[in-house]
């Protein structure tokens, strides 16, 4: 994997993306205005680098979003399996 490359981090979502984004733009599409405008609130340039920790703000932002997309993927495959 190159440097500056990860993958997103929604729940075994492998899609390749930049360092600075918190997830692929399919999930982050799943996320209602309000959390994404939090999570990009929180962001501060440059907190990618290994050496410079996000703020604890941008965490909780961050988990709130994760949470908000696992919740829904569940949902989802629940509603899958019912029908
Ligand atoms: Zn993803």
């Amino acid at each position: 994997m190159s440097p500056g490359a990860h993958t997103c981090h929604a729940l075994g979502c492998a899609t390749r993306i930049a360092r600075a984004q918190l997830m692929c733009r399919d999930h982050w599409r799943m996320l209602p205005p309000a959390l994404q405008a939090q999570v990009k609130r929180e962001f501060r340039a440059g907190q990618e680098i290994r050496q410079r920790r996000p703020r604890p703000a941008w965490f909780r932002a961050a988990r709130a979003a994760l949470d908000y997309v696992a919740q829904r993927e569940c949902d989802a495959r629940r509603h899958e399996q019912a029908s």
